[in-house]
């Protein structure tokens, strides 16, 4: 793997140069909160940031996308018009980069998604190495590093951003910039071990993941998932943060008086209470403690027997985003007997 570096105060003679070719997006501060958004001015990005409110799943499956029109006369109308937008996506973190590698398992293998698959080509990574706070346990997950997924992956090393080159769009990136970017330094390979050792002892949030499965097999009566159930209610905001769960519903939009419409697919989220309603009316998961118990069950032991990993990558938005504060390291913790083990 090709490794450079780029002084930081060149960062925004890069970003222009990379804005001749590509609409750049980046984590935007909004009150306290991050959002990746189009970037106006390079002086809007924020590469130093926990968590974006929403992962950037929202770039490969919108939260609303219209897959196709019908229209009289025509038939089925392809609905081409934001699937061809070429864009960068500046400053993705480790997990969210592992989170969209486990969506192109997803999207990629027996359910092949052409719309999924095709944003995937048309836009390019960034990625971002952060310092965990106290919501983060991607190293529980194994997913605070990540060595595919992105164009260019960017180390913090005081001065300069250390850049590894991942693909070879990447490179292009980087011989398009090349008057921007040095050598590393054996100095530099000093700081970035320092940096990464830095980062491995700043979690104070840990979920032990050996052996999750046979817990949740023992655990499936456990009366933990009743108790959820009376908390839960049942919002989808776990759902709608979380970067690796891609439930999506689909319906008809029909204009009226007229023989033309959409189909048009939404996010949708298995904590729904309409998420397992069928024809006729049979809901397989009419109670709130066996919707909570479902996302559980398919994240922490479903994905492991179909992929062979969780699907959570620790990314902690689930444990910001529930207005009840239902916390899946305690829960984890808690099904495992071992309570008070994980906040150091
Ligand atoms: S389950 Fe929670 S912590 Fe895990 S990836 Fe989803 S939002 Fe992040
Ligand atoms: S965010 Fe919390 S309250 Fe809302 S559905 Fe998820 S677990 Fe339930």
């Amino acid at each position: 793997m090709k490794i450079v570096k780029i002084p930081k105060k060149k960062l925004d003679l890069f970003a222009s140069i990379l804005r001749q070719h590509w609409e750049i997006h980046a984590p935007v501060e909004q009150n306290g909160r991050y959002a990746f958004k189009p970037l106006t001015h390079w002086s809007e990005a924020r590469l130093h940031y926990n968590r974006t409110i929403l992962p950037p799943k929202k770039y490969f499956m919108p939260p609303r996308e219209t897959m196709f029109h019908y229209r009289e006369g025509k038939g089925y109308v392809p609905a081409q018009e934001e699937l061809d937008q070429r864009l960068i996506l500046f400053g993705v973190h480790p997990c969210d980069i592992y989170a969209i590698n486990i969506l192109d398992e997803v999207f990629g293998g027996k359910y092949n998604d052409p719309y999924f698959q095709t944003r995937r080509k048309n836009i390019g990574i960034i990625g971002v190495d952060c310092t965990p706070d106290e919501h983060c346990f991607c190293r529980s997950m194994r997913a605070d590093t990540v060595e595919k997924g992105f164009d260019l992956f960017f180390t913090d090393l005081g001065e300069e951003y250390m850049t590894l080159v991942g693909t070879s769009l990447g490179d292009d990136m980087v011989l398009m910039a090349a008057p921007l970017f040095e050598p590393i330094t054996a100095a530099d390979i000093q700081k970035y071990k320092q940096v990464s050792s830095e980062k491995r002892q700043a979690f104070s949030l840990d979920v032990e993941i050996h052996d999750l499965p046979e817990i949740f097999e023992l655990e499936y009566k456990s009366e933990i998932w009743d108790e959820l159930g009376d908390q839960c209610l049942s919002c989808g905001s776990c759902s709608m943060v979380c970067p690796t769960c891609y439930c999506y519903d689909v319906a008809d939009t029909v204009e009226l008086g007229s023989k033309a419409g959409d189909r048009v697919r939404t996010w949708d989220s298995c904590l729904f209470h309409t998420h397992a309603l069928v024809a006729g009316g049979e809901n397989f998961r009419e109670k709130r403690s066996s919707r909570i118990k479902n996302r559980f069950y398919h994240k922490q032991r479903g994905m492991v027997a179909e992929y062979g990993r969780p699907s959570c990558v620790g990314c902690g938005r689930c444990i910001v985003g529930c207005p009840v504060h239902i916390d899946i390291v305690q829960v984890i913790n808690r099904l495992r007997g071992e309570d008070h083990a994980n906040r150091g």
